[in-house]
C-alpha cells in the first residue's frame, strides 16, 4: 500500500465515521438514522442529515441534503471530484442524484440489509427496479401528448444551453 493509499483509507474511514455521527445525532434530533458529507480534497463541501418527517419532504434523505448544501457552498451543480461519503448505502433515489452530481466516488458503512431491518425500504426498492415495471403495485405509463417533444426541441435549439 503507497503512502497516498494509506492517506486516503484513513481519510475515507473518518469521513464515513463523521456520517455515521451525523446519523446518530439526527435520530437523538428526532430524524431519521441517515447522514452524508461531500467531502473533495480533504474539504467538506456540504452535510447532510434526513429531514423527512421534519421537512415533510420525502425526497429530504442525508445524501440529498448534503449534495444541495455542498452545490450551494461551491456554486455549481457539479461535485466533479468530489466524494459522498453516507452512513449507510444510498437508496436508488441517492444514488441517482450522485450520478446527477458526476460525483467521483461514493462510500457508505451500513447496507441496504440494515437499513430494511430498520423499517427503511431500499433493499425493497432496489428489488421492484430488477423487476419488470409490469409487476409494480405503482403504474408507470408512458402515454404520448401532442408536442411532448417540443420542450426537447427548445431545449436543443437554444445556443447557450448549459449542459449538465
Ligand atoms: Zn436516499
Amino acid at each position: 500500500m503507497t503512502f497516498t493509499t494509506a492517506n486516503r483509507d484513513a481519510d475515507d474511514e473518518r469521513w464515513l465515521r463523521e456520517a455515521v455521527r451525523l446519523a446518530t445525532e439526527n435520530v437523538v434530533a428526532g430524524g431519521g438514522p441517515f447522514g452524508a458529507l461531500v467531502v473533495r480534497d480533504g474539504v467538506v463541501l456540504g452535510r447532510g442529515q434526513n429531514r423527512v418527517t421534519r421537512d415533510k419532504d420525502p425526497t429530504a434523505h442525508a445524501e440529498i441534503q448534503a449534495i444541495r448544501a455542498a452545490c450551494r457552498a461551491i456554486d455549481d451543480f457539479s461535485l466533479a471530484g468530489a466524494t459522498v461519503y453516507s452512513s449507510c448505502e444510498p437508496c436508488p433515489l441517492c444514488l441517482t442524484a450522485c450520478l446527477w452530481s458526476r460525483a467521483a466516488r461514493v462510500m457508505y458503512a451500513a447496507d441496504r440489509d440494515d437499513a430494511a431491518r430498520a423499517g427503511f425500504d431500499d433493499r425493497a426498492f432496489y428489488d421492484l427496479l430488477a423487476r419488470d415495471r409490469s409487476t409494480w403495485p405503482m403504474p408507470v405509463t408512458e402515454r404520448r401528448v401532442d408536442g411532448c417533444e417540443a420542450p426537447m426541441n427548445a431545449w436543443l435549439a437554444l445556443a447557450d444551453r448549459a449542459t449538465y
